[in-house]
Parts: C-alpha cells; structure tokens; sequence
C-alpha cells in the first residue's frame, strides 16, 4: 500500500518511519511512505505557501495553489495547472477559466483536521483496502477553504482536540492502517484480537515470570487448556469492555454466551 503525505515539514517523518515494524514493512516493500514537501510546489522567489487570513484575525492559512500542484502532480491528476502564474491564465487573458482537474481515480485524499470525522479501527479498516491514499497535514490556522471544498475527498481527526500540525495525525493513521495490511505483523493473526478489531477491548496479558512480587498470572493462562484460555479471554474482553467503554457493547454482536456472562456480571 502506497501513502503520499503531504506536508511543511518533512522531516518529522523520517525517524518514525525507520523504526520497528513500520520499518520492517517498508524494507519488505509492504508499504511505501512518500513524503512530499510542499515547499516545492511554489514558483515564487520566497517559496511561500501561508498568507495572512481574508477578513483579518490572527494566524496564517496554508495557500491553495502549492497544496493543489503537489498533490495533482503527485497523484497524475492531469493537466498540470498552474495556479501561481495568474497573470497568465486563461480568464486573466480574457478566455473562459479553467476548471481545476477532476481527480484522476478513487484515490481517498484525506485532509487531517480537527474537524473531520473521529478516526477509528473501523476507518483504519476501510482505508486499508485502499492500494493508495493521500494525507493532506495542515499548519497554522488551517488550509484555504478552497482545498477542502475542491481537492479533498475525506476529513478525518485523530480526536477532539488541536495540534499544531497534521504530521502526527498522518503518522498515527500510517501506523494504524498498515498493521492491519497482510504481513506486516510479525504474528499473523496478532491484530484479530486488538482492543477495537472485534468491537470489544482486548483481553489482559501475561507473561513471564509466573508470579512477580507475590502478583500470580491467571492459572488457566498456564494449564495449556486452549479452551478454556478461550473463554477466560472472551469472558476478560466482555468484563473490561462493560467496565471501561460500556457504549461499545451498544454496537457489537454478542453471542447467548456472551449475554449470559454480562448479564452474571451486572448483577455482581
Ligand atoms: N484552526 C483550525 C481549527 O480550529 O479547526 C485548527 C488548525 S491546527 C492549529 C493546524 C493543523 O493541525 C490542522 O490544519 C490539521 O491539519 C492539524 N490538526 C490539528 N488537530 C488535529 C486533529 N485533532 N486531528 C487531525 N488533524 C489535526
């Protein structure tokens, strides 16, 4: 799966991305992190790509003409336009304007902001059978409108809160989609379980040793009886799930099991 991030800043990315199994996926060439500077999609002698906000008010906005020529050029979203040169363009020169270029293909290009919808396992699912997608990080007070209304085909937030970047929010969906991607994961089946993937939490885990500071890991987790390991871990995820996040219990498919087990421990 192919990702192109947009973005000032390029070089936040670099030491996350060579680290443990994002690294691992890349150098398998089970996920590809483009990471384009948009920087270099302006023409003028300052490379400026923020302008004080129309109305007044504080902040700068990210200008539309770089962000559209990046993310157009990268993604063969033909024909290059030029928005930097007005005094050229066909309604300067007295023709009918150009219209920008319709995207080329279904390629989500996702703006990170904090008004998008709440990024989540079943997103991160949903974007994952994507074979490439494009993240569009904004800075300062935002992007111009223009980019949102005419470039962009989704809007996700990693949560209700503001950054000062989109740079982790990318990051934090790059992480997320490509552990769901086919061997990434050291463990095949090692996302099946994962708080979220099943619409429950995840179960606790132990390891060794076997009793530390008088603490003792569950008997069943070492009597070798997958069944009732089975169990245990349906019947923990169920019980923290009720205890931590009971609204997700509103949405997930329970079985009669699972039923009687929650109803055993509301009654508790
Ligand atoms: N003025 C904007 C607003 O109130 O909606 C916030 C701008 S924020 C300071 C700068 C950039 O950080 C945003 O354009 C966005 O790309 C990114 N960002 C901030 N918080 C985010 C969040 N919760 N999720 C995704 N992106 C976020």
């Amino acid at each position: 799966m192919q990702f192109e991030v947009f973005t000032l800043l390029p070089e936040v990315f670099p030491s996350y991305l060579e680290t443990s199994i994002i690294k691992r996926a890349r150098e398998r060439g089970l996920i590809d992190v483009n990471v384009h500077n948009i920087r270099d999609y302006t023409h003028d002698k300052h490379h400026t790509t923020d302008d004080t906000p129309y109305g007044g008010g504080g902040g700068m906005v990210m200008k539309p003409e770089p962000v559209f020529e990046a993310v157009e050029t990268v993604l063969g979203m033909k024909p290059p336009f030029d928005y930097s040169l007005e005094e050229h363009s066909a309604s300067a020169q007295g023709e009918a304007p150009l219209s920008p270029p319709e995207p080329e293909s279904n390629i989500p290009i996702i703006l990170l902001t904090p008004q998008g919808r709440v990024f989540n396992q079943t997103i991160a699912q949903e974007l994952s059978q994507h074979p490439r997608i494009a993240l569009i990080c904004g800075r300062y007070e935002g992007i111009d409108e223009r980019i949102r209304e005419h470039l962009v085909t989704d809007e996700i937030s990693i949560g209700d809160f503001v950054l000062t970047g989109g740079e982790l929010p990318a990051l934090i969906l790059i992480d997320a989609i490509a552990r769901l991607l086919p061997d990434v994961l050291g463990d095949p089946t090692g996302a099946e379980d994962d708080s979220h993937a099943m619409g429950l939490l995840e179960y606790p885990h132990y390891t060794r040793p076997p009793e530390f500071r008088g603490w003792k890991a569950p008997d069943v987790l070492l009597s070798g009886d997958h069944g009732k390991i089975e169990k245990w871990r349906r019947e923990q995820a169920l019980e923290r799930t009720f205890r931590k996040r009971p609204d997700m219990l509103e949405k997930v498919e329970l079985s009669k099991e699972d039923k009687k087990f929650l109803e055993k421990i509301r009654n508790s």
